[in-house]
């Protein structure tokens, strides 16, 4: 990386009657765009567009790009988001232009092979998960939560049950409470037993006809699979609640076991970590709901579906939610998905799953003893550890920003909440054995480093393009837009 150009905004580099842009000469008769157009004209000018050359859009978006880390790069073990390595055929099957150029009006009958891809997605994703319905609209994992508590509050309403409370234990996503509370629901927190699992028989003397759902996050936030899920839906349900599965890491779970099998009613994936799509700085996503049939009258449409060997939107459903997206969600997300699940198959899909667990519980078996590990567990695709091992008072952040200089993007710190100064780390399924030892021995040099010069540390990151930022100014001050 060459640091050596103080990278300008696009809007300082403006220089006016730049374009970026040449016509050919015009060979028709000229018509005025006024008489044309009429009514769509714009009524105003647009100011303030950067005037720019084509040089200047490559060499400006060129060096962004280098001061960037990304999944092409190294490993970016950003726990529970599953930052992975995506299949280069997907992206280049989501290129294609028979699908990338689709307008989303376009009638039934000229769509029929994007119709049939989103019906075989479907198809896959309820057999993964054994469910019975499916919504492909949410355009990530929050939206998906949000739309699985209305598919539940719905459900609940239809037989005029008006439950108002959700339990969620404190090892859940963060995004849970919040979709929760949108949907109307009053949140009741409960505590993980030392296991970091549900405590199983608090539950049982909680739960009475108060509660609408469970929402739990499987595996949870720290790494571990749910052991009594089981006993844990069969509670819920005998006062007839509702179990709302977060499979945002069914990398972890795949091929393995299905939430269906559980006693699971709704949950929902993210397809932009499990199933390919590069995510990250906001990128495209997909967060898919599947659901068991009593729910699925309440989906929202239109639902794909097959009649013959015709493919068709129903838009005829009574129940409905609604919608939840624009048109049918993020199409070419979906065309990833499924060309993975495809290339996959069932047999690469346990593979994914068993290196996930692998390669989490590695760097959990290498790295215990060096990082303080809370809870003893087997993780899946994840491990935590606090920073109880950190020495003259270098913090969690300090060693997130002092693996940058070692060539990694940083873990997610401080989450979950649970565990003190949390360092969350998620090495996914697709790392070889060679990155995961240099990413340990970064580890065990920085902890060297705290002891000998716990300076080094807390003034890191030393080598990247930005040094510290100063987060109290950011967070207090924050300068978003250019003209304000
Ligand atoms: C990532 C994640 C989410 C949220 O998904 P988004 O696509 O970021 O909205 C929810 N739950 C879990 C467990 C996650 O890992």
């Amino acid at each position: 990386m060459n640091h050596a150009i103080e990278e300008k905004l696009i809007f300082e580099i403006d220089k006016e009657g730049r374009e970026g842009y040449t016509l050919p000469e015009c060979d028709v008769e000229e018509v005025s765009a006024k008489e044309v157009l009429k009514d769509l004209l714009r009524k105003e000018e647009i100011k303030s567009l950067p005037e720019v050359s084509e040089v200047d859009v490559v060499r400006h978006f060129t060096r962004l790009s280098t001061y960037n880390y990304a999944v092409d790069y190294g490993l970016y073990p950003l726990g529970s988001c599953t930052m992975k390595y995506n299949p280069k055929i997907n992206e280049y099957v989501a290129r294609l232009e028979g699908l990338s150029f689709i307008h989303p009006l376009e009638s039934e009958d000229k769509i029929q092979g994007a119709l049939e891809i989103l019906y075989k997605l479907g198809e896959s994703l309820k057999e993964i998960t054994g469910m019975d319905g499916v919504t492909l609209q949410p355009s990530a994992g929050a939206q998906g939560e949000f739309t699985g508590m209305q598919l539940i509050r719905a459900y609940l309403n239809d037989i005029k049950d008006s439950r108002k409370i959700v339990l969620i234990p404190d090892s859940a996503h963060g995004t849970n409470p919040a979709s929760a509370h949108f949907a109307g629901y009053t949140i009741e927190e409960i505590k993980s037993g030392a296991d970091g699992c549900v405590d199983v028989d608090y539950l049982k003397k909680r739960m009475n006809e108060d509660v609408a759902a469970i929402m739990l996050t499987v595996p949870n936030t720290l790494g571990i699979f749910e052991k009594n899920i089981k006993e844990i839906c069969e509670i819920i349900h005998s006062k007839g609640g509702l179990v709302y599965i977060d499979g945002a890491n069914l990398n972890a779970l795949m091929g393995k076991t299905k939430p269906g099998d559980w006693g699971a009613d709704v949950m929902h994936l993210n397809l932009h970590k499990t199933f390919s799509t590069p995510h990250g700085g906001g990128g495209p996503g997909s967060g898919p709901v599947v659901c068991k049939s009593h729910l699925s009258p309440f989906l929202p449409k239109p639902v794909v579906i097959k009649k013959g060997d015709k493919y068709a939107f129903d838009w005829n459903r009574e129940k409905s939610i609604g919608k939840v997206h624009a048109f049918y969600g993020h199409f070419l997300v979906c065309v990833r998905a499924l060309c993975y699940i495809e290339t996959m198959g069932l047999k690469g899909l346990c593979e994914a799953t068993e290196r996930a667990a692998l390669n989490a519980n590695y760097l959990r078996k290498k790295l215990e003893g060096i990082l303080d590990l809370p809870y003893k567990a087997r993780t899946l695709h994840e491990v935590i550890f606090s920073d109880k091992n950190l020495q003259n008072g270098v913090t969690t952040m300090d060693l997130a920003k002092r693996l940058i200089d070692y060539g990694f993007h940083p873990p997610t710190v401080y989450f979950p909440l649970i565990v003190h100064g949390a360092i969350m780390v998620e090495p996914t399924e697709s790392e070889p054995k060679e990155e995961l030892d240099r990413f340990i021995e970064a580890i065990k040099s920085i902890l060297k480093e705290a002891e000998e010069n716990p300076e080094l540390v807390k003034s890191a990151p030393h080598t990247s393009y930005r040094k510290r930022l100063d987060e109290v100014l950011a967070a207090r001050n924050p300068k978003v837009n250019f003209f304000g």
